[in-house]
């Protein structure tokens, strides 16, 4: 089946034009679509900086350089998979409550027809109502949580959904698969000792940004994988997993994070799983300089776009011949 492409470079230079998605073509111009990214411009979840808001905005302009054809994974994501741009979600800046409810409204409109859902933030706190979306369209899923932070923290100043509670309300509503939940990155003081016993008793496995340093991207990508096996696994990455020198500009930065080729590297090795959802999130281009961080989230965002166009080049159904698994 013929795919609409990005806007062709050699004809149209990239600076120009509104930027969608690795100059993709928005959802309503396609006829149907396998991949879908959109953007949800919401930071009222913040504990520290803010701006998450205008990160969607970033992240497109920082997408301009995307080009259609990933060598690391031999994949052309654009031909093998319809992927559009849905643009944003528009959500209430006033209520959380509200805009929670209607993310996972807009999530479970997205993902009609089996399409698969690629998120572009905001801040964390829209995972939630994502995995709402996407437990009820798989069930409980697998996490893998690429994070500087757990995020599996109770309230803050009474909040129930803020941006560092996202994993433990869903771990409470029964939306993830508590035999496969891993964060990645982890790093930097906490509260206390028992933020991590807390963790640990709704069923993370940890693995810090120091054991991806003294362990190396290849043991760790075993050690997820063998936790995932097959299981339908939704993959959130906060952007501050990323050392501030590969990420300034996002909320609440801790140093001694992993780098970008860490990062990507993980990804890619996650070919083959059962990936169903994904989001990155915090980018906060005002602390930006040089886009350094919307273009790290740009191309993370088409490492995930890519991941999931080789199960439609993979997949049972598809036109396209099956490649060996490298
Ligand atoms: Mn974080
Ligand atoms: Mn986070």
């Amino acid at each position: 089946m013929s795919t609409i492409g990005p806007i062709d470079s050699s004809l149209t230079p990239r600076y120009a034009g509104p930027a969608s998605f690795a100059r993709l073509p928005r959802l309503e111009q396609v006829e149907r679509a396998d991949i879908v990214v959109a953007g949800i411009p919401f930071d009222t979840g913040v504990s520290y900086r803010p701006g998450a808001r205008f990160g969607p905005t970033h992240v497109r302009e920082a997408s301009r350089l995307l080009r259609p054809y990933h060598p690391a994974l031999d994949v052309a994501p654009f031909d093998v998979a319809q992927v559009a741009d849905a643009g944003d979600v528009a959500v209430n800046p006033f209520s959380i409550d509200e805009a929670v409810d209607t993310i996972q409204a807009a999530a479970l409109d997205l993902t009609a027809d089996g399409r698969t859902l690629v998120t572009i933030g905001g801040d964390h706190t829209i995972s939630l109502p994502l995995l709402r979306a996407a437990a009820e369209r798989h069930g409980p899923v697998a996490l893998v949580h690429f994070d500087a932070h757990l995020d599996t923290w109770d309230t803050y100043f009474g909040a129930e959904y803020t941006h560092g509670t996202p994993f433990r309300r869903a771990v409470e509503e029964g939306i993830l698969d508590t035999e496969a939940l891993s964060h990645v990155g982890t790093r930097g003081p906490l509260y206390g000792k028992k933020d991590l016993e807390d963790d640990r008793r709704f069923g993370f496995g940890i693995v810090t940004s120091a054991d991806v340093y003294h362990q190396g991207v290849v043991e760790v990508v075993d050690r997820l994988r063998q936790r995932l096996g097959s299981r339908p696994v939704y993959v959130s990455i906060d952007i501050d997993v990323l050392d501030p020198a590969h990420a300034p500009g996002t909320g609440t930065p801790e140093a001694g994070g992993i780098t970008s080729r860490e990062l990507l590297e993980i990804l890619r090795g996650f070919r083959g799983l059962n990936v169903v959802g994904a989001d990155v999130v915090e980018v906060a281009p005002a602390y930006d300089h040089a886009d350094i961080t919307g273009v790290a989230a740009s191309h993370v965002a088409y490492d995930l776009v890519s991941l999931l166009a080789l199960r439609h080049e993979t997949g049972a159904g598809s036109s396209h011949q099956t490649k060996e698994a490298r």
